[in-house]
């Protein structure tokens, strides 16, 4: 494991952060807008989020740069600026996280599926390329590949990361099957540990796709399989639909109530996804000092 990483898990478990999409639409990004793109036209707003967590108590907090590869950039014409906006996100969170925080830069799929022929190999492997060698020159601390549903592309961007030197971590979205411990694409837990690490990932871990109680069991079949700490970043329970908006019902304390079994699981780094606040990562860190 990278240096960087064993550092970190050195003093326990380490807690990173929560959503930034559904923060950054609470401060007013329209849905369906380029999250991104703030970076460069809210980075103020941006940057509030990032304090929040380093306020909550995040050791490691990501960047506003999920979709900032090529290919999600080019649905709002701006696929030729991924180097600036990867860099702006980097530097936002440098801003907010000062020295005693580190910042790993967020890298999501490409929105294009492989075995439909969307894309090619070629072209992934250089749109997850630019992408983290843009956050690695804006000074990343490491890269988090995640949200990925497909191994292969998974391995792409894996491979890609690891060609920058830093650490990376690289997490898969298990929500479907009958026990929702598969991708959208069919892969088991194992399965992804095996291609992950196979693709020189540090780290292995999941986020997004469902609650929290549903990571015990995802996590340790990950530490089984991969013999590491895992990092898991799961939603505030399921979302509903109210007046139109979606909404997270779990409460910080309901969520924080898993810690204890999410560490005797192999969990070794942990924060929330989708619906998940500030609020949570305190209410992590206050269960993790008792
Ligand atoms: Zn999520």
């Amino acid at each position: 494991m990278h240096a960087t990483l064993e550092k970190l898990l050195s003093h326990g478990p380490v807690v990173t952060d929560g959503a930034w999409g559904t923060q950054l639409q609470s401060r007013g990004l329209p849905v369906g807008a380029c999250p991104d793109a703030w970076n460069l036209s809210h980075p103020d707003a941006v940057e509030a989020v990032a304090q929040a967590y380093v306020g909550a108590g995040s050791q490691i907090i990501l960047t506003n740069t999920f979709g900032a590869n090529r290919f999600i950039l080019a649905r709002h014409d701006m696929a030729d600026r991924v180097a600036e906006i990867n860099a702006a996100g980097v530097a936002i969170s440098r801003r907010a996280a000062g020295d005693r925080t580190k910042v790993f830069a967020s890298m999501g799929p490409s929105g294009l599926m492989l075995m439909m022929g969307e894309v090619s190999e070629d072209d992934l492997r250089a749109g997850f390329l630019e992408q983290a060698v843009a956050m690695a020159g804006a000074g990343a601390d490491g890269i988090v590949v995640e949200t990925m549903t497909d191994p292969a592309e998974a391995r792409l961007a894996v491979a890609a990361a690891k060609e920058t030197g830093l650490p990376v971590v690289a997490c898969m979205t298990f929500d479907s099957g009958a026990k929702l411990d598969r991708t959208m694409m069919g892969t088991t837990p194992e399965h992804a540990s095996e291609q992950l690490l196979d693709a020189g990932a540090d780290v292995i871990g999941s986020n997004c796709g469902q609650g929290v109680a549903g990571f015990v069991e995802i996590c340790r079949r990950l530490h089984a399989t991969s013999g590491r700490a895992v990092w898991v970043k799961a939603n505030a329970g399921l979302p509903e639909m109210r007046e139109g908006k979606t909404h997270y019902a779990q409460t910080a304390e309901q969520f924080a109530e898993f810690v204890p079994q999410l560490i005797a699981a192999g969990a070794g780094f942990i924060g929330g996804c989708c619906g998940t606040t500030p609020e949570f990562i305190r209410a992590v860190c206050a269960k993790l000092r008792d």
